[in-house]
């Protein structure tokens, strides 16, 4: 009997073609012997056209592991079952799962095997479709940056349910006013899954701390955003969409984007997905990019600076031109084209400018400021722009310096202008420039170099009435010997027979020594060419403190505090202003260089004016120094008399010149109490 016929034998033939399963018989040289109906309506051969033929050649078999091994196993021990890649007559991939055994003869050599096979390409197309999506929703869920949650609905269903059928027919305002409802429909919702965003958005790192109910992360200002998104769930909407507060487990609050939605698949499994975006982040960064802008605004607005925002675009094609044309000193580049300053200024375009801009320009409306900046630049003075220029062509995000620049009334103002702009914004073509206002503090300035170069010459002509007793020496002897030959001269002529020749002589020294009298006497004069001083009936308190801006610096270097006291109502005083400031500044850095010399740590000048009687007002000038030796208090005034390395010894002769000159008085003690040094200046009220 064949084996074929073996097989048949066994079951059937016909029994083997009504099984739906695929069954083959094979010699173990693989050539198939038997091949049933399902075979033939799986793989597309006849039963005639397949005998003889080596199955796994014809139908291709493959596996990860190669036939032969499978060949092998299955006769060792008997069997094999498994999954298998075929081909069909029609060239289509089939996927088989088969089982093999062993057919032996009665005398138990194996004669053959016998493989039942049936197609799963359909079902293992199915599940790998299944476990893709399945991995792409895990992976959604888990992967993106939102926090999922998955949520069992059902027990709020129920009470839901309940409430319709208690009457309650508008949900929403059903729980506006039962929040605690609303609550309780919270402690209901039990979380069945999460994804790890979520454990780090409201966790610790553990998820399973996560799964109870919902309530513990909603804060009470966001009960009715719950509410809402149930009844969107019974209004039969697919999503709700809200922003809210949630919070951690903690208890820390945080903003976020809610999302539920309700596919009809998962409302009745009592399903509901949430997904929960943290928008703190954004909302921060919102709130400050607001308040920035705000601060800004404010700050454009409110501040006691011209503010002026500029479209630079132009500007920035004209800079990028220069480059392309390799132009890397703009300064150069302007020495050689002077126009480009003016043709910048027209494309420096004003876009918005402050209040305060339109009281410092004299503008009604904004209107009148905006455009290109030209008109606003005093000609002349375009130096500050070009080296702005300049700064913002090498990259430098600003600039600042003092200029001049007009008002629409022609008006020209000193500001202190300055360009803010780093890259970024410059890339943009936006800069950002403020002119602050200080004509009144150049007009301090220019009146306050005025008052020093007065000063200066006032010190100067007191100097000359000290240098007078040299000069005086000086004089005073060509004047001598002019006198002495003059008289010998005389005597000569006054001769029975005058000598022409001795007076001849004598005439040519008096003519020389004239001379050099002369010569002194232009040199003193050159010195005080600044003319005479001017007395005025002034206040002397008014003169104390315009002093006492000289000093003010100097004070603050050296760490000393100044105390006025000044008397109320005095009289005024007839005198020179600047020298009598010159006088008090004197006194005070005298003060001040004692005080250093001796280290005094605690350094305090006083100065205090008063009326004696009604002739006289006192000024005094007092320091907590080490004041001054006994020895010294009677030299004091004396020119050259100094103690100072590098001291001249004038500063004190020149006072007392210049009080005298007034009519006055000076003098030098100590203090009692605080063994400082004090001056003491008595003047007499204008009369
Ligand atoms: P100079 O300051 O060049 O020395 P002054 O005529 O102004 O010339 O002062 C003469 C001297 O008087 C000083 O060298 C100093 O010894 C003394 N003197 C002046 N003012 C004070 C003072 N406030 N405290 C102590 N000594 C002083």
């Amino acid at each position: 009997m064949s084996d074929s016929m073996m097989i048949e034998s066994d079951l059937g033939s016909d029994v083997l073609d009504l099984i739906h399963e695929s069954i083959f018989l094979r010699d173990l040289d693989g050539r198939i012997l038997y091949w049933n109906k399902a075979s033939q309506e799986l793989y597309g051969w006849s039963s005639t056209d397949i005998i003889g033929r080596v199955a796994h050649e014809l139908l291709t078999s493959e596996h990860p592991d190669s036939i032969v091994c499978l060949e092998a196993r299955v006769r060792e021990t008997g069997r094999w079952d498994g999954e298998l890649k075929r081909t069909t007559a029609s060239g289509t991939q089939v996927i088989i799962e088969a089982r093999w055994s062993i057919r032996r003869n009665c005398q138990g050599i194996p004669i053959g095997i016998v493989e039942t096979g049936r197609d799963i390409t359909a079902r293992k197309a199915t599940e790998r479709v299944l476990t893709e999506s399945e991995h792409r929703y895990r992976n959604l869920f888990q992967a993106m940056a939102a926090s999922f949650w998955e949520l069992d609905f059902t027990l709020v269903g129920v009470m839901v349910r309940g409430l319709f059928a208690s009457g309650v027919q508008d949900l929403g305002q059903h729980f506006i006013s039962h929040p605690e409802l609303v609550r309780e429909m919270m402690l209901a919702t039990h979380v069945l899954d999460v994804n790890e965003q979520t454990v780090t958005l409201f966790g610790r790192g553990n998820k399973d701390e996560l799964l109870g109910s919902v309530e513990p992360f909603w804060p009470e200002s966001s009960t009715q955003v719950f509410a809402q998104s149930i009844v969107a769930a019974v209004s039969r909407k697919l999503n709700y969409v809200m922003e809210t507060k949630l919070r951690n487990i903690d208890g820390r609050e945080f903003d976020v984007l809610f999302t539920a939605s309700f596919p009809p698949e998962n409302m009745q499994k009592g399903i509901l997905m949430v997904g929960v975006i943290d928008l703190s982040a954004r909302n921060q960064a919102f709130a400050a990019m607001e308040q920035s802008e705000f601060r800004y605004r404010n700050l454009f607005e409110v501040m006691a600076v011209s503010f002026w925002q500029l479209d630079s675009s132009g500007l920035n094609r004209m800079f990028a031109e220069l480059r392309t044309q390799g132009v890397s000193d703009l300064s150069a580049h302007i020495d050689e084209h002077p126009e480009f300053i003016r043709q910048a200024m027209d494309v420096c375009v004003a876009i918005d400018v402050n209040e305060r801009t339109l009281t410092m320009y004299g503008a009604t409306e904004r209107s009148q400021m905006l455009g290109p900046i030209t008109r606003f630049w005093v000609q002349g003075h375009y130096e500050a722009f070009r080296r702005s220029m300049e700064a913002a062509y090498r990259g430098e995000p600003g600039y600042l310096e003092e200029t001049k620049t007009r008002a629409l009334d022609g008006r020209e103002i000193d500001v202190l202008f300055f360009v803010t702009a780093p890259p970024q914004m410059r890339a943009k073509g936006m800069v950002l420039v403020g002119n602050i206002d200080i004509s009144e503090l150049v007009a301090s300035r220019v009146a306050l170099e005025g008052m020093q170069s007065n000063l200066i010459h006032a010190a100067r002509i007191t100097m000359l009435g000290e240098l007078t007793a040299s000069i005086a020496h000086e004089v005073n002897q060509p004047l001598a010997a002019i006198t002495t030959n003059g008289e010998a001269g005389l005597r000569w002529l006054n001769r029975p027979e005058p000598d022409v020749g001795e007076v001849r002589d004598l005439t040519v020294r008096m003519v020389a020594d004239a001379r050099r009298a002369a010569d002194i006497i232009s040199r003193i004069r050159g010195m005080a060419c600044h003319g005479t001083s001017e007395r005025l009936s002034l206040p002397l308190n008014n003169v104390v403190k315009e002093a006492v801006q000289f000093l003010r610096h100097e004070l603050q270097a050296q760490n000393v505090e100044l105390s006025l006291i000044l008397a109320q109502h005095l009289p005024r005083i007839c005198v020179d202003r600047t020298l009598l400031q010159q006088v008090i500044v004197n006194l005070s850095i005298n003060a001040m260089q004692a005080m250093e010399q001796a280290q005094v740590v605690d350094r305090r000048i006083c100065i205090t004016t008063a009326s004696l009687d009604a002739t006289t007002v006192e000024l005094v000038v007092e320091d907590n120094g080490p004041g001054i030796a006994k020895a010294d208090l009677d030299r004091l005034f004396d020119s050259f008399f100094t103690t100072k390395k590098t001291g001249m010894g004038m500063g004190l002769p020149i006072c007392r010149t210049v009080i005298q000159s007034h009519g006055g008085s000076i003098q030098a003690s100590n203090n009692t109490q605080t063994r400082g040094a004090r001056f003491t200046v008595t003047l007499p009220v204008a009369g």
